[in-house]
C-alpha cells in the first residue's frame, strides 16, 4: 500500500515488485525495515559465470585446506578446467559432527577434527554470517550466489546482514564439494600436510603428508586457516619468510537475548516479526581499538580449541538464531611493537602471546574445557565472581577472575577491556551489568602471522608456485573474504603462463 501511495496509483495497478535490498534500522530505540524494491523489470540477471567443467590435463594444483579459501579456490580452478586436490587434516561435514559432540560433551579436543579443522573449515559449524568489507560487489555476489545454487536460502541474496546458520551450512559445504567431485575435482579427507617439497629450479614440486607420502603438484596453495600452527612451522622450515601481523585478542561477552532485544528495540522488544537483536560494539582507548566481533545473536558459546593445552572460545547460531543467550567476541587489537612490549619478537610472537592466554584460560576454568567466567560488574571491579548466571557453553563454566587470565598476556589487555566496557555501558545502559558473563578467551579471531606474497602474482617470493591464501596466510577475515581471496589466488594462478596456465 505504501508503494502504491508513493507512485500515486491504486494497490490492484501497482506493477510486480522486486525485492533487491532488505535492512534492519533499530537507531536510536526506533525500529524500521528499509527495503529497496524495484518497480516492475526483470528478475535480476545472475552474473552468468562458468560453472565447474570437467578438470584435466598435465596440471595439477595441490590445494592445502578446505575453508573457504582453499574451497572456493577450486571452485575457480574448476571453471577454467584446471586439475586439483584438495587436501585436508579433518573429517567431511558428517564424521566431523560426531567429534564435535565429544567437544562439547565430553571436554575431548582432536587436532585434526574440531570447530576449526575438517570440512568447510572454521566457518562451517558457525553463524555463517556472510558479511564482508570487500568492495568488488561482483565478487561478492559470486560467492553468495555459488553458495545460493548448492543449498542456501534464496534471502541471502537480498539480506544486508546475511547469514545461512549452523544447521544449514554444512549442507551447502558438501553440497559444493560433490559438484566439484563430479567434474573431477579430487577431495581428501585426513590428509594432513606436514612439508612443503622444493624441486629442481628453486620452484615448488608438492607437499608432504603426515604418513610420508608426497602429493606432487605444479602450484600449492596453502589455505590453512588461522589455527594451523604447525603449517606456519612447516614454511618456515622450507625456508619461507613469514612477517608478525596485527590481530585481536579478548574475551566472548554473553547476555540474555531478551537483554539485547530490550536495549536495541525498545518497547518493539518481542514483536513476533523482529529477529533476535544484534549489535556491533568499537570503542578507542588510548589509540587502541576495542571492539565486539562476530556477534552470534540467539547463539551459542562453542570451544573451539585445537590442541589440548588451550582453551580458545567462539559464538555460532542456528539459522533461527532463537537460543536464549546472545554472545559475541569482545577483543583488543594487538600490534606487533605489543608483542616486543610483553617480552615477544620475531614472526610466531602473536602465536606465543595467544599460548599464554589460551594455557591461562585453561587451568582458571578447572579443566574439562570449562571456560572461566566472570560477571561484567565484578570484572568492572577487578575481582573474580563468586557465581555466574547460566551459559550457552556446554562444557561448562567456572567463576573466576577472567581480568587475571588476560594479565597471563603480559600486556594491559584486560584495563583497556575495562575502559571500553564502561563505555558501551554507557552507550547500551545494562550491556555491562551484572547479568552479563566474560568468559575466557576470544585468541584467534584472525592471524597473527602474515606469508608474504608478491602483489601481483600472489606467489611466494621465496618459493616459485607457492601461493599463501585467505586468512591463515593473513589475507582474509571471515568466510565470505576468504572465498574472495580463494577465487583471486586460482585466478592468479590461471593467469601465470607456464605449468598451470588453463586447458582451455
Ligand atoms: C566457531 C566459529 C564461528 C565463526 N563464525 C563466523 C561467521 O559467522 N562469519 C564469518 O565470516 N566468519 C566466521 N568465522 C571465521 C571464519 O570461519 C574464517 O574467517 C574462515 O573460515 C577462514 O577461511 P580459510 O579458508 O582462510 O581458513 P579455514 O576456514 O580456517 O580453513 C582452513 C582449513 O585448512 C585445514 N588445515 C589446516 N592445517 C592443515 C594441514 N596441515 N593439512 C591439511 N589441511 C589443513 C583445516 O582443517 C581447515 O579445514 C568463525 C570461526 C569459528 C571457529
Amino acid at each position: 500500500m505504501r508503494v502504491a501511495r508513493k507512485l500515486g496509483v491504486e494497490t490492484v495497478e501497482l506493477p510486480s515488485l522486486r525485492l533487491l535490498k532488505r535492512s534492519l534500522d533499530a537507531r536510536g530505540g526506533r525500529v524500521r525495515f528499509h527495503l529497496l524494491l524495484e518497480v516492475g523489470g526483470a528478475p535480476p540477471p545472475a552474473l552468468a559465470l562458468p560453472e565447474p567443467r570437467e578438470v584435466g590435463g598435465a596440471r595439477h594444483v595441490a590445494i592445502v585446506g578446505d575453508g573457504p579459501a582453499g574451497l572456493f579456490c577450486a571452485y575457480q580452478l574448476a571453471r577454467a578446467g584446471v586439475a586439483c586436490t584438495v587436501l585436508d587434516r579433518g573429517k567431511p561435514v558428517q564424521p566431523r559432527r560426531r567429534d564435535l559432540r565429544g567437544l562439547q560433551q565430553e571436554g575431548r579436543v582432536d587436532p585434526d577434527s574440531n570447530y576449526c579443522f575438517g570440512e568447510g573449515g572454521a566457518g562451517t559449524y558457525s553463524d555463517g554470517k556472510l558479511y564482508t568489507r570487500a568492495h568488488k560487489r561482483g565478487d561478492v555476489r559470486d560467492v553468495i550466489e555459488i553458495l545460493v545454487r548448492h543449498g542456501a536460502p534464496d534471502q541471502i541474496l537480498t539480506d544486508a546482514r546475511p547469514h545461512i546458520g549452523s544447521n544449514r551450512l554444512p549442507r551447502v559445504i558438501a553440497a559444493l564439494r560433490e559438484h566439484l567431485e563430479g567434474v573431477g575435482v579430487v577431495f581428501r579427507f585426513e590428509s594432513r600436510v606436514v612439508a612443503f617439497a622444493r624441486g629442481a629450479g628453486g620452484r615448488v614440486r608438492g607437499v608432504v603428508l603426515a604418513d610420508g607420502a608426497e602429493v606432487g603438484a605444479d602450484a600449492v596453495v596453502v589455505a590453512t586457516g588461522h589455527s594451523a600452527r604447525d603449517v606456519l612451522h612447516a614454511l618456515d622450515d622450507a625456508g619461507i619468510r613469514l612477517e608478525a601481523k596485527g590481530f585481536a585478542l579478548g574475551v566472548r561477552i554473553e547476555h540474555p537475548q531478551a537483554l539485547i532485544d530490550r536495549l536495541q528495540y525498545g518497547p518493539c522488544a518481542g514483536h513476533a516479526s523482529l529477529p533476535s537483536a544484534a549489535y556491533r560494539l568499537a570503542y578507542d582507548v588510548a589509540g587502541r581499538g576495542v571492539f565486539s566481533f562476530c556477534m552470534c545473536p540467539g547463539g551459542f558459546v562453542v570451544p573451539a580449541s585445537t590442541g589440548p593445552d588451550g582453551l580458545v572460545l567462539n559464538g555460532m547460531s542456528l539459522s533461527r538464531r532463537d537460543s536464549r543467550w546472545a554472545n559475541s567476541g569482545l577483543v583488543v587489537a594487538i600490534e606487533p611493537e605489543d608483542c616486543a612490549r610483553a617480552g615477544l619478537a620475531g614472526p610466531f610472537a602473536g602465536i606465543e602471546l595467544q599460548r599464554r592466554v589460551e594455557r591461562a584460560a585453561l587451568d582458571a576454568g578447572g579443566g574439562g574445557l570449562r571456560a572461566p567466567a566472570t560477571r561484567a560488574d565484578d570484572f568492572l571491579a577487578g575481582r573474580a565472581s563468586s557465581d555466574v548466571p547460566q551459559s550457552s557453553y556446554q562444557p561448562g563454566t567456572t567463576p573466576a577472575d577472567v581480568g587475571a587470565v588476560l594479565d597471563a598476556s603480559g600486556l594491559p589487555l584486560a584495563s583497556c577491556l575495562r575502559t571500553a566496557l564502561h563505555g558501551f555501558g554507557r552507550r547500551m545502559r545494562g550491556y555491562a551489568g551484572g547479568d552479563a558473563v566474560l568468559l575466557g578467551v576470544e585468541s584467534r579471531t584472525s592471524s597473527p602471522v602474515r606469508v608474504p606474497r608478491d602483489p601481483l602474482s600472489l606467489e611466494s617470493p621465496d618459493l616459485a608456485g607457492l601461493y599463501p591464501c585467505g586468512e591463515g596466510a593473513g589475507y582474509a577475515g571471515g568466510i565470505v573474504s576468504a572465498a574472495l581471496d580463494g577465487l583471486r589466488v586460482a585466478r592468479a594462478i590461471c593467469a601465470t603462463p607456464g605449468p598451470v596456465a588453463p586447458t582451455t
